[in-house]
């Protein structure tokens, strides 16, 4: 298991219960971090409370697309809790109370193109240039970025602006990662497959079924890769995307199933 006591962790889009950034702040927390979670709603604070000890851990209403208040956010976490050793970027995909739309790449409107990109890629972009100056300071630093299968490795209709921006993340990833990697501080990805979280739809949920695994992946088997990029032991790990989808984006038979199949 990772031990963390002393150390300090951001965890951004940890707003919902049963999402994957939640699961990550409580295995930081587990692992003995003191964890600052955010999201754009106040049910942030109702986590802080499912945290237990919250004293040691902080809740803060942030949008991360904008850069002032990505700005503040830092400054609140310094504040509250002395420094940030960890960053895990999670937020993204959706939002409280927005509607994405869906279209085909024809069809989308260059204000929802710009908004996937704000929502998946410039949240990534504002919070890790507004923490990055202090892990530069100190000479360590763990980032892990949330990204996902669908855009680096593969894709569906009607998601071109968040395939481009989750690309666009693993992109960033690695260029962060070669300026700093003589600086202690690691960046990496994590890229889920189809992982059963509140925002999940019927159908994501019968794809997770058709993995090789045969079933969605949870929140906490995210959780549990990204607990591992971030701790001390994996410091010679940077630059990478590691993928936690059950063996989907290794199937190469991708025919029908039952009698007669080839495989
Ligand atoms: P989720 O629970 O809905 O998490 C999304 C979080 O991001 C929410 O807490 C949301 O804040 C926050 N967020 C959205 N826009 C924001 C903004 N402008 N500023 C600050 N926070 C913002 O969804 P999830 O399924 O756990 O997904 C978490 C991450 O994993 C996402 O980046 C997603 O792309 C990635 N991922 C998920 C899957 C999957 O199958 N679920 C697969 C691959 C990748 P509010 O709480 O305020 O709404």
């Amino acid at each position: 298991m990772t031990i963390l006591t002393g150390q300090v962790a951001l965890v951004t889009g940890a707003g919902s219960p049963d999402g994957i950034g939640f699961a990550i702040a409580k295995v930081l927390a587990a692992a003995g971090a003191r964890v600052a979670i955010t999201s754009t709603t106040n049910r942030i604070k109702s986590r802080l409370k499912d945290m237990g000890e919250v004293g040691q851990h902080l809740a803060l209403v942030a949008d991360l697309t904008d850069a002032d208040a990505v700005a503040q956010l830092v400054k609140d976490v310094n504040a509250g809790l002395g420094r940030i050793d960890i960053l895990v970027n999670n937020a993204g995909m959706i939002q409280t109370g927005k509607h994405e739309r869906a279209r085909l790449f024809h069809e989308i409107a260059a204000e929802d193109w710009l908004r996937a990109m704000d929502i998946n890629l410039n949240t990534c972009f504002h919070v890790s240039r507004a923490v990055l100056p202090q892990m530069l300071r100190r000479k360590y630093g763990r980032i892990v970025n949330i990204a996902s299968v669908t855009g680096p490795l593969v894709t569906n209709p009607r998601s071109a602006g968040y395939s481009a921006a989750k690309a666009a993340m693993v992109g960033l990833t690695r260029a962060l990662a070669i300026e700093v990697a003589d600086k202690g501080i690691t960046v990496n990805a994590v890229a889920p497959g189809w992982i059963e979280t509140g925002s999940s739809s019927k159908s994501e949920i019968v794809a997770g079924k058709h993995t090789p695994a045969k079933r969605p992946g949870r929140p906490d088997e995210v959780a549990a890769v990204a607990a591992f990029l971030a701790s001390r032991e994996a410091s010679y790990v940077t630059g990478q995307m590691l993928v936690v989808d059950g063996g989907n984006s290794i199937q190469e038979y991708k025919g029908p199933s039952g009698k007669g199949r080839m495989y």
